[in-house]
């Protein structure tokens, strides 16, 4: 046995057991025919249609692989690391990867994933709350797991590493098993998104369905993050005709309807009363023009000649905790219990996991 090996096996003990896990659809935009497993054992996998095979050779499925710290890669250096516990099995010639990990170690790696290097640590530690709480709270997304490792759930890239994992990791820490709660006993589904551009949002002007987020629209001043898109008048309609159903008459029959903090509550086509939020109507817009090119649901909608142009501020959909805003406050001193009273003033923040 190399040292190497020795060293590999050791690192692989299992971690501490919190008695709270979470299993992961990873390596989703990959869409994987090949991976090559480096940890407490080597593997070559293959999926040839729904057949598995471990070098060369097909095995039965689920293939069940140990905790452990794992290095994962299509090809090439192994390059993603994981330290968790895998299911693996073979479907129309893709590897569905599942990794189950200890839920503080889900919770460093979205902290890493989601933030930027350089974020004080107040608003990592808050981050991690945000995170942790939203996971537990999420219900089960995806046939195979509770969540994906895409921001559809929450970003787990397993490929940052170095100071910032290690500060992610602190951030986790130093908040372990802390969540937010409503008044219901529930916890919290908290989302977070880059920027406000000034103020939060009003969680139900944005989602539809029973609040669950314990957020409310709030001031950000400071948070500008302005933005603007000019927009062909035909791409228009075919987003306000996929967010609002029907066809839509004319880009002048389209109004926004205010929400709170700036945000458009609603976009509603006159000539028919039809309607969607701005969110919905955000992102059909995006699927036609790039999700880039307009990143919030808090804008003005001008039409000018064969185009429309749109103003607004911010990035991501504005509810909850405002990342930016979160550096910002953090970076005035304020602490991570006062950065989460700031933005979920609908939840108390509670230490769910009684302290070991
Ligand atoms: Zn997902
Ligand atoms: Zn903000």
């Amino acid at each position: 046995m190399t040292a190497l090996a020795l060293a590999l096996i050791l690192l692989a003990a299992p971690a501490s057991n919190d008695g709270s896990e979470i299993d992961v659809l990873v390596l989703t935009r990959l869409h994987p025919r090949e991976l090559r497993f480096e940890g407490p054992r080597t593997l070559g996998l293959a999926a040839r249609g729904d057949t598995l095979a471990i070098d060369g050779k097909p095995v039965p499925q689920p293939l069940l692989l140990e905790a452990g710290d794992w290095r994962v890669a299509p090809h090439g250096p192994a390059t993603r690391r994981y330290r968790a516990s895998f299911d693996i099995r073979a479907r129309n010639g893709e590897l569905r990867v599942v990794a189950t990990l200890q839920l503080e170690e889900y919770v460093a790696g979205v902290v890493a994933s989601e933030t930027l290097p350089g974020t004080p640590p107040a608003a990592l530690q808050a981050q991690a709350v945000v995170t942790r709480s939203y996971a537990l709270a999420q219900p089960r997304r995806h046939p195979e797991a509770r969540a994906c490792d895409l921001a559809h759930c929450q970003v787990l890239g397993a490929d940052v590493r170095g100071r910032h994992l290690e500060a992610a990791r602190e951030a986790t820490e130093a908040t372990r098993g802390q969540v937010l709660v409503l008044d219901s006993g529930e916890i919290a589904l908290s989302p977070f998104h880059a920027a406000c551009g000034g103020h939060t949002a009003e969680p139900t002007e944005i989602f539809p369905g029973p609040d669950r987020s314990g957020a409310a629209a709030v001031d950000d001043g400071g948070c500008a993050a302005p933005w603007s898109a000019r927009v062909p008048l035909p791409t228009l309609m075919r987003a306000a005709s996929s967010a609002v159903g029907g066809t839509p008459a004319d880009p002048r029959a389209l109004r926004t309807q205010a929400g709170a903090g700036g945000f458009v509550a609603r976009v509603v086509d006159r000539s028919s009363d039809r309607g969607a939020t701005g969110e919905a109507f955000i992102r059909a817009l995006g699927a036609e023009v790039g999700y880039g090119k307009v990143p919030s649901p808090r804008f003005q909608l001008l039409i000018e000649g064969d185009f429309a142009l749109l103003r607004g501020a911010g990035k991501g959909h504005g509810v909850g905790l405002c990342q930016s805003g979160a550096a910002r406050l953090a970076g005035q001193g304020l602490d991570y219990t006062a950065i989460l009273e700031r933005f979920f003033p609908r939840a108390r923040l509670v230490r769910r996991i009684s302290s070991e």
